[in-house]
């Protein structure tokens, strides 16, 4: 359980909103925090008294399914592991989340001893020698901000804070102070010495910001670790992050996933089957602010400097990679369907849809590449999506996490149930 937690938001914006004012730090690395009102606290507390923690999962194929669900990256990860001995089920399993909190020790944006932390520091002066994972996360980073044109960019972090969507207050800033903050803006600005493996941010005032692409990392170095392990089936979701390996029978059959509702947080857009691909949805829901009856999100276009503003509300992308599912996502979001178009494609293996508001309709916009279908490079497994994931097997189970660090008390809540039919969602998502 990870504790580094920022200061969020000022009391009075959060009465403004309704949060609880008791507790003052909020727990929202990577973007996704947790709403810990009385709601989803009493809700909490009544599913834990109802004796349904953690219910068994049940048995399939050829072995037992072993879940477990962690809060880390301020999030909740959930992983899923089919074994015959769920012993050695358990231990992969400490080794996965030992791995996703080493990941989280080292990008968090808000914990003065990371190496993120670090690196910003330093930004204007000398070198710094970084980690193989920080290097290998910025390199992936900087090869999709070229792919997109920069729509996707982690030296986003000065226009984010301008917003306050790191630390708050959120507010609508001067044009003055936008121009100001872009001048700090840009991958290109990223100096790299692959020799020495050394990272120079080249402007003062520079912040990268991994929030777009870190829990898409972390799921890749999860499914590794346990492909590792000789784990062939699972579902790790990762606060909407999805990834599917192997069958949800553990013999063949696909995992079913749904897209969000992007207004109606527990109701399922649309469902689809998955097979060892990653899911990774960017919406407008997700964390945003209404101003002069204007909704901003905390997707920032590194262009304008501003939060996007289009009818696109919410943009999800399958891929055989997390990662890759991940940044483009959100570079999607930034990019609307005329110009992504031409990066997707069943060819190349990347299915996107893209929901856009019209009047007070949601489409889907035409320029989607949907359903997606079977890669031929991906072999076992399934990946789940979004903060919705639909499987295939019998049996309610109810997940809940409840967690106290010295500095916050945060609530992670996870429900699978039957929700229709054989299906099986997972929620999650509390957004502060
Ligand atoms: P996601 O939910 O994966 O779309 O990521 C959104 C988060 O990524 C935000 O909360 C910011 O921390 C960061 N972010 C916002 N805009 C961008 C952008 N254009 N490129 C990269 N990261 C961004
Ligand atoms: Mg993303």
């Amino acid at each position: 359980m990870n504790g580094h937690c920022s200061t969020w938001s000022s009391d009075s914006e959060r009465r403004r909103q309704g949060l609880a004012v008791e507790r003052p730090r909020v727990c929202r690395k990577w973007g996704h925090g947790f709403r810990h009102g009385g709601t989803v606290a009493v809700l909490v507390i009544g599913l834990w008294g109802s004796g349904w923690l953690m219910s068994a999962p049940p048995v399939s194929g050829t072995g037992r399914w072993v879940q477990r669900t962690w809060v880390v990256m301020g999030t909740y990860l959930t992983v899923r592991i089919l074994h015959e001995d769920p012993v050695y089920a358990g231990r992969v399993l400490d080794d996965v989340i030992g791995l996703v909190q080493d990941l989280d020790r080292r990008f968090t944006l808000y914990d003065p001893s990371s190496e993120l932390w670090a690196l910003n520091r330093q930004a204007g002066g000398p070198a710094v020698p970084v980690s193989e994972p920080l290097w290998d996360i910025l390199e992936q980073a900087i090869a999709y901000s070229r792919e997109t044109k920069g729509a996707f960019d982690v030296t986003v972090g000065p226009i984010v804070q301008l917003w306050g969507f790191l630390e708050g207050p959120r507010r609508v800033p001067s044009d003055e102070e936008i121009a100001q903050a872009r001048t700090r803006v840009g991958y290109r600005k990223i100096d790299r010495d692959p020799s020495r493996r050394m990272v120079r941010l080249a402007t003062p005032g520079m912040v990268l910001d991994l929030g777009g692409i870190a829990k898409g990392y972390a799921l890749d170095r999860a499914v590794e670790r346990l492909r590792q392990a000789g784990l062939r089936h699972g579902l790790l979701n990762f606060g909407g992050e999805i990834y599917a390996m192997g069958a949800s029978d553990g013999v063949d059959r696909p995992w079913t996933v749904a897209v969000r509702h992007p207004r109606r947080p527990n109701r399922a857009w649309q469902t689809f089957p998955v097979q060892d691909m990653a899911v990774s949805t960017s919406g407008d829901y997700e964390r945003f602010f209404v101003a002069r009856g204007r909704r901003y999100s905390h997707i920032l276009s590194p262009w304008t400097g501003r939060p996007v503003e289009t009818d696109v509300v919410s943009v999800t992308v399958v891929t055989p990679s997390a990662t890759e599912a991940d940044a483009l996502s959100t570079a999607f979001f930034v990019m609307g369907p005329e110009q992504a178009q031409a990066l997707v494609g069943s060819d190349r293996c990347r299915y996107v849809l893209w929901i856009r508001q019209q009047g007070d309709r949601l489409v889907e916009d035409p320029r989607s590449v949907w359903p997606p279908r079977p890669c031929p490079a991906t072999t076992a497994g399934v990946r789940e999506f979004g903060s919705l994931a639909v499987r295939q097997m019998g049996g309610p189970s109810v997940g809940t996490t409840l967690g106290v660090a010295p500095q916050i008390a945060y609530v992670c809540l996870v429900v699978s149930g039957l929700i229709g039919a054989r299906i099986w969602a997972t929620t999650g998502c509390f957004y502060a």
